[in-house]
This record gives C-alpha cells, sequence and structure tokens, in this order.
C-alpha cells in the first residue's frame, strides 16, 4: 500500500516537474522568438455582400525555427498568463499601424480596415488608451481605419473602467467590435451601454447554422439585434456558399471564413484585394 503511493507520489512529482520545465522553457522561447522577430501576422479577409475586400483581421502566427509555422492556440494563453502578451500585442499593433500608414496613399488599399485581436491583461494595462494615441499620432494614421477586437470576457470584470477606456478611444474615431458574440456572458443592458460598431457571430453558430435550429435562431436573433442597435454584423468561420447567402439573406452584411479567404500573408492578401476590389 505504501509502496504505491509513495511511486504515485513520485510519477506525479516528475509529471508537475516536467510539465514546469516546459513551461518555462516555452517563456524563454516566447521571450527569444519577439527579441529575433519570429512572428508573423497573417491577414484574413473580411468581405461585404457585394463581394468587396473592406479589411481584415489580423491573426499570429510563430515562425518557429525547428517547428515552422505555429498557431496562436499554442502560446496566446500562455503569453497572457506570463504577462508577454503586453509587449507582443504592441507589436502587433505597431506593425498594423505601419500597415495602414503604409497603404494610407494608395488608391486601392487606403479604405482598408484592420482588426487586431487585443487581450484582456493588454486592455486592462492603464496606459492602454494613450499608447493607442500615440500609435495613431506617431504614425498619422486615420483612427478609422484600426479595428479593436474584444471578447465578451472582459466585459463582465469592470464595466465602469471599459466603457471609460472605450469612450476615450471611440472620440478619436477608433472601433471596436465584440468578438465571439453569443459565446460568453454579457447582458443586453451591457451591451447597450458600450460603444460597440460590430458584432462578429461566433464561428460555433456559423458552422450549424443550417442543420442546428437553435443556431439558427441565434444567428437570425444577434444579426436583428445587432441591426437594431445600429452596428454591422459579422460572421466568422463561413466555410460554404449555402451559410454565405443565408446568413446574406437574413441581413449580416460582412463575412469572414475559409469560404471568402484563409489567413494569409500580407502579400498575399494584397493580391487578393487587386483581384477582388480593382
Ligand atoms: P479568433 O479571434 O476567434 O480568430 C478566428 C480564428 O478562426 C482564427 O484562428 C482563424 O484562423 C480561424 N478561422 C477563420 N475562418 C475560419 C473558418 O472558416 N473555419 C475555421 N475552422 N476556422 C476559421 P487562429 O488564427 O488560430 O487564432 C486563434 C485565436 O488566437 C484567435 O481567435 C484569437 O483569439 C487569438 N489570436 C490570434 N492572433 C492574436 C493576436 O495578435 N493577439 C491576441 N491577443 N490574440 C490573438
Ligand atoms: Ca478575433
Ligand atoms: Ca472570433
Ligand atoms: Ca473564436
Amino acid at each position: 500500500q505504501g509502496g504505491v503511493s509513495m511511486v504515485l507520489f513520485f510519477v506525479l512529482l516528475h509529471i508537475l516537474q516536467t510539465d514546469t520545465a516546459e513551461r518555462s522553457e516555452l517563456d524563454s522561447d516566447l521571450r527569444a522568438a519577439l527579441r529575433e522577430r519570429q512572428f508573423v501576422l497573417y491577414y484574413q479577409p473580411q468581405l461585404n455582400a457585394a463581394n468587396r475586400v473592406i479589411g481584415a483581421e489580423l491573426l499570429i502566427r510563430w515562425q518557429h525555427p525547428q517547428r515552422g509555422l505555429v498557431g496562436p492556440g499554442e502560446f496566446i494563453d500562455h503569453a497572457e498568463n506570463t504577462g508577454l502578451i503586453i509587449p507582443l500585442g504592441q507589436w502587433v499593433l505597431e506593425q498594423t499601424a505601419a500597415q495602414l500608414r503604409h497603404w494610407s496613399d494608395e488608391p486601392l488599399f487606403r479604405d482598408i480596415g484592420l482588426a487586431v485581436n487585443i487581450s484582456q491583461k493588454q486592455f486592462r494595462q492603464p496606459g492602454f488608451v494613450a499608447e493607442i494615441l500615440a500609435l495613431i499620432e506617431r504614425h498619422g494614421i486615420a483612427a478609422q481605419r484600426l479595428e479593436l477586437e474584444l471578447t465578451e470576457t472582459l466585459i463582465v470584470h469592470d464595466m465602469e473602467d471599459l466603457t471609460r477606456k472605450m469612450n476615450a478611444l471611440v472620440e478619436h474615431g477608433v472601433r471596436f467590435s465584440l468578438d465571439d458574440f453569443g459565446t460568453g456572458f454579457s447582458s443586453l443592458s451591457h451591451l447597450k451601454r458600450l460603444p460597440l460598431s460590430k458584432l462578429k457571430i461566433d464561428r460555433s453558430f456559423i458552422c450549424d447554422v443550417l442543420t442546428d435550429a437553435n443556431s439558427e435562431t441565434i444567428v437570425r436573433t444577434v444579426i436583428a439585434l445587432g441591426q437594431s442597435m445600429g452596428m454591422t454584423v459579422i460572421a466568422e468561420g463561413v466555410e460554404t456558399e449555402a451559410q454565405r447567402r443565408f446568413l446574406a439573406d437574413n441581413g449580416c452584411s460582412q463575412f469572414q471564413g475559409y469560404l471568402l479567404g484563409r489567413p494569409m500573408p500580407l502579400a498575399d492578401f494584397c493580391t487578393f484585394v487587386q483581384r477582388h476590389n480593382a
């Protein structure tokens, strides 16, 4: 009996130690990656009902020297837990602003908006508002081209601070969208108080919108809700033409998903825009 529990104890200890070792290795790898500029931003096109590209969501990838392209699912949570998300998020915003600046006098590109995912921890930084305003100023970009994606998890925490910060940025033209809408716990009263310009219907509802009656109802309701509140509604994770048609028929005005275009490197996105909007 005692022997068995001793063995179990050491097995557990070993698991814990390896886990911690792997975690701190990931941590130092991520710090090195930031220094050595191994992160890249992929652009996923967002189209309107007339099939014109109106913008892109920027999705981070890690170009790992050995492992190849690593998706955010493998490091964003970790970066959020260790605080590395702060410098990483700053890097994403810098890149975005520089790209907007670069496009500002190119007719085909100057109306393209770029949407950036903002993590909770990043948004909660006391200097967040000042930092965004400084970024816009420094790069001389039109604030309207910059869209910040927030998730509902942020809302449940501190509505007061959240609204104050959002309003301060909206006053300068920055736009906000609510990401993964429908998966969190935001109430309608929250929704009414926040200066949001866009709702993003979560992919989980889009994927079975044609086969699951509940998803269909949720999708219809969210579209109607967004419309009645004067917000743009965008569907994410659109994979089939039938889904796109259903969404468009029900008043959804923007679309993002593999059907329209996968997340792609900048050069491919530029070609994509030329093909669709020229
Ligand atoms: P998200 O913001 O919900 O991004 C959408 C995810 O769905 C992306 O995964 C995208 O590649 C994927 N996707 C888009 N269209 C389709 C589709 O038609 N079908 C399917 N099956 N998937 C689709 P990705 O790039 O792996 O990003 C995962 C998450 O990582 C994002 O979810 C976002 O929460 C986070 N993330 C990505 N980039 C950043 C970043 O720069 N900062 C922060 N804080 N988070 C980021
Ligand atoms: Ca997003
Ligand atoms: Ca999303
Ligand atoms: Ca999501």
